[in-house]
């Protein structure tokens, strides 16, 4: 999509054309991307990294979706609630609050674990997480490389989740239906080996038309805005959402190998700037960060730096993406009645949800989050 903005005020806007990628024009995939990962096996690494550095730079200019910020959905859902209030007789919208417990954002941290020296590297940046008391989730591929079960062990004794992270890493799960198809079960059976109930394609590949049919609690494979990636684009959400009953935990900071790697970045300013805003939006901060790119200790300064900036916002739920997609779950079966002394109750639940408030504030819509 090139030229002008969607009209977020339009009657027909579809948040589906844009959390579904139905924007994107599937047969014009850029032929210099195409050609770079053909001979991408072919050419010295040093020379890789020029060759895709170069065309960043020609990434980046894409009007649609904009990065690292794309404020098209949150804009829409702005609109729906000054409808709803300008509606309404007491001058304001209520909703079940978008996290727990009057919960302002919600942060993830999750870690794809894409090789042997990936593998070696889990201790030290658990470390680092530790140091902030957090917890994290570690996406491993079932047949590239053996993990030694102790090591399964160790991360779920301190807290942490597994997922799995496609069977193989060659990035063609999503090429063809049959391939896709026979590899349903395998990923079922490897989420059950594993007792796990998130999945994460690697290199983010996917096909919006065929993920509710994964055998997992929810995929977290789609990121909000991404053109840098083997396939670029986005979902536009820093909300999770639903694939049928898989719950969608949308990646929503820039990937650890794309800031540092690519974009060459020597600060977490990008990090800090995007989790910053989508705190204020009260959206998913959803971090990725593969150990096998955290190998020198400057790499892990950062890591914590972000790790620090995170933990001292105030008003954040802190949790597991397990713990996130089945909250979305419950919140996606609570409704909303009033009350005689004019007030909202949640109904159904367990006390955790809260109704939120839209209100329209100088033009602008403000939330009261906490009831
Ligand atoms: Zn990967």
């Amino acid at each position: 999509m090139t030229g002008a903005r969607p009209d977020v005020t339009r009657a027909d806007f579809d948040p589906a054309h844009y959390l579904y990628e139905r924007y994107l024009d599937r047969g014009t995939r850029s032929g210099a991307l195409a050609l770079y990962y053909a001979l991408k096996p072919l050419v010295p690494r040093s020379a890789q990294l020029a060759l895709r550095r170069a065309y960043a730079r020609r990434q980046r200019r894409r009007a649609f979706p904009a990065w690292p910020v794309e404020p098209i959905l949150v804009r829409h859902r702005e609109e729906e609630l000054r409808r709803r209030i300008r509606a309404s007789v007491d001058g304001r919208a209520p909703f079940v609050s978008f996290w727990p417990n009057g919960h302002r954002f919600c942060f993830v941290l999750t870690h794809d674990v894409e090789g042997p020296s990936g593998v070696d590297n889990v201790r030290r940046v658990l470390e680092v997480e530790r140091r902030h008391g957090l917890v994290s989730s570690w996406n491993f591929v079932p047949e590239d490389y053996s993990v030694d079960p102790a090591l399964f062990d160790e991360l779920r004794a301190t807290g942490c989740e597994i997922g799995v992270h496609g069977i193989t890493h060659d990035g063609k799960l999503f090429q063809d239906r049959d391939r896709f198809s026979a590899a349903l079960p395998k990923i079922e059976r490897y989420l059950e080996q594993w007792d796990a109930v998130g999945f994460r394609s690697p290199a983010t590949r996917r096909n919006a038309e065929w993920m509710a049919e994964l055998p997992a609690l929810y995929d977290s494979s789609f990121p909000d805005t991404d053109p840098y990636e083997p396939q670029p684009g986005g979902c536009c959400s820093i909300f999770p959402f639903f694939f049928g009953d898989v719950v969608e935990l949308p990646i929503t900071l820039v990937q650890d190998h794309t800031l540092f790697e690519i974009l060459g970045a020597r600060s977490i300013d990008c990090w800090v700037e995007k989790s910053d805003w989508i705190a204020e939006h009260h959206g998913l901060v959803n971090v990725i960060v593969h150990p096998d790119y955290m190998i020198e200790p400057e790499r892990l300064r950062l890591y914590d730096e972000l790790l620090g900036h995170l933990s001292a916002q105030a008003g954040s739920w802190h949790a597991l993406p397990r713990e996130v997609a089945r909250w979305w779950r419950r919140r996606e079966a609570l409704t909303i009645a009033a009350t005689p002394d004019g007030g909202h109750r949640v109904i159904g639940g367990d006390g955790e949800a809260t109704v939120a408030y839209a209100r329209e504030v100088d033009g602008s819509i403000a939330f009261q989050l906490d009831g």
